[in-house]
């Protein structure tokens, strides 16, 4: 039996309707932007495994910190004890995060940073004796698949069939160029409709709506909004953190800063699964009381590993390198590059470029769905020319690894634009 075959007798895929998908590909091995399946076909990974990987597949340098830390110290409960990786971890964090950015908190996926910042939004005011328990999202949000970043995601087929059991939330609209003023707006209204105890956005970019782009101007607008009325911001920099934005973060384009930061994907390098939430000390002070009722009851067997904390240490140094910053410069310098030459396309109706982070919307004749027919027609043509790219239904979009070098990186536009052809 093949890899494949054994697959499908026992294993539950995620985000897949097994009776419909198509066969997984059964991956052996990863070098830099390559991947390589079990009849030896090359692939280049120009969404970096889901956004996760910067610096290529089997990182030597994360590599050996971690099998270092593994042979020091793999793991120790983090309740009542505490270790120099962690300690490390948030020291470094403390230089490279906005300023107000204080107490670092630990988890273990970015589904789970959200949920812990959205209870800390609502206990926060529990703490205080204040009656807020309404959260605001953007329209088309995507924060994560545990209950309360589900009820703050606003693609609604990930979550229909949970309706009538989330927490209460409120959305407005994306403040996307010629819009911003009906984003304020809805947001004023909004706070004085609704006990709002916080605001989560996706800030920048949002990345499972199809990297849907927004200048700072508006987000800090937005923030300002919040701040002056005592609404908790929560900037989720799950998949924007550690560089993607061409900045170490979307925030550091944002003049207000928010009160917590949701980080993971990146965080590791894309090796081993670990998230931070972060927080203000101010936060941090509500729940610093002799009542052990306003402690955060919250946290995970696995919290602070020090395994993953000796991956994230390894990943900042390398991300800091100055390979690395040139690296980020580079890809956004080919992407828009490319952008000029497929703007104005026949079938190309919108492109957009942040950073690292590319994409364009294709014409289409009819609704195209999440995972429509045209989608499933692009990420086919993507696969048979060696080329992992997800489409979200009209969109494709690309985030490499930031060490692809430019001849991938030409094979990956050259491929796209090939697409436009087959559809
Ligand atoms: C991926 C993502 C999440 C969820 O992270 P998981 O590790 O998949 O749980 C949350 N927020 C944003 C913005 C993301 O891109």
């Amino acid at each position: 039996m093949t890899l494949t075959e054994k697959d499908s007798q026992y294993l539950w895929h995620p985000y897949t309707q097994h009776k419909t998908a198509q066969t997984p590909i059964a991956i052996t091995k990863g070098e830099g932007a390559l991947l390589w399946d079990e009849n030896s076909k090359e692939y280049i990974d120009a969404i970096a495994s889901w956004w996760v990987n910067p610096f290529g597949h089997s990182n030597r340098f994360i590599a050996d910190a971690v099998y270092k830390q593994l042979t020091t110290l793999e793991h120790v409960l983090f309740g009542g004890f505490t270790h120099e990786p962690a300690v490390k971890v948030a020291e470094k964090l403390m230089e490279i995060l906005p300023a107000n950015q204080q107490k670092i908190f630990f988890s273990d996926n970015g589904s789970t940073s959200v949920e812990v910042a959205i209870k800390v939004a609502l206990q926060y005011f529990f703490n205080k004796g204040e009656k807020r328990t309404t959260i605001i999202a953007f329209e088309n949000a995507f924060h994560g698949d545990t209950f309360a970043a589900m009820a703050a995601s606003g693609i609604s087929f990930y979550t229909q069939a949970f309706q009538g059991m989330f927490i209460d939330v409120v959305r407005i609209p994306v403040p996307v160029k010629g819009e911003e003023q009906a984003s304020f707006d809805a947001l004023k209204k909004v706070i004085q409709q609704y006990n709002c105890a916080g605001f989560i956005f996706e800030p920048l970019v949002q990345g499972a709506a199809g990297m849907v782009m927004y200048e700072a101007e508006a987000l800090n607008e937005l923030i300002q909004i919040c701040a002056a009325n005592n609404v908790l911001t929560i900037a989720d920099e799950v998949m924007t953190g550690f560089g993607k934005t061409g900045k170490t973060f979307a925030m550091d384009y944002v003049e207000q800063k928010p009160d917590m930061m949701c980080l993971s994907k990146a965080l590791t390098g894309g090796t081993i699964p670990m998230a931070i939430t972060t927080f203000t000390q101010e936060i941090f002070e509500a729940f610093y009381d002799d009542d052990i009722n306003k402690a955060l009851f919250h946290g995970h067997t696995f919290t602070a590993n020090p395994t993953g904390c000796a991956a994230a240490l390894a990943s900042f140094e390398l991300l800091q390198t100055p390979e690395m910053q040139a690296n980020l410069v580079r890809v956004n310098a080919s992407h828009l590059a490319f952008q000029e030459h497929i703007k104005n396309h026949s079938k190309v109706t919108t492109t957009r470029v942040l950073g690292t982070i590319f994409a364009l919307e294709i014409k289409k004749e009819n609704e195209e769905s999440y995972y429509g027919t045209m989608r499933t027609k692009l990420y086919n043509f993507f696969i048979e020319n060696g080329i992992i790219l997800r489409p979200v239904g009209n969109i494709v979009y690309i985030l490499p690894p930031y060490i692809i070098t430019d001849e991938q990186l030409q094979k990956v536009y050259e491929v796209v634009e090939n697409a436009l052809e087959i559809i």
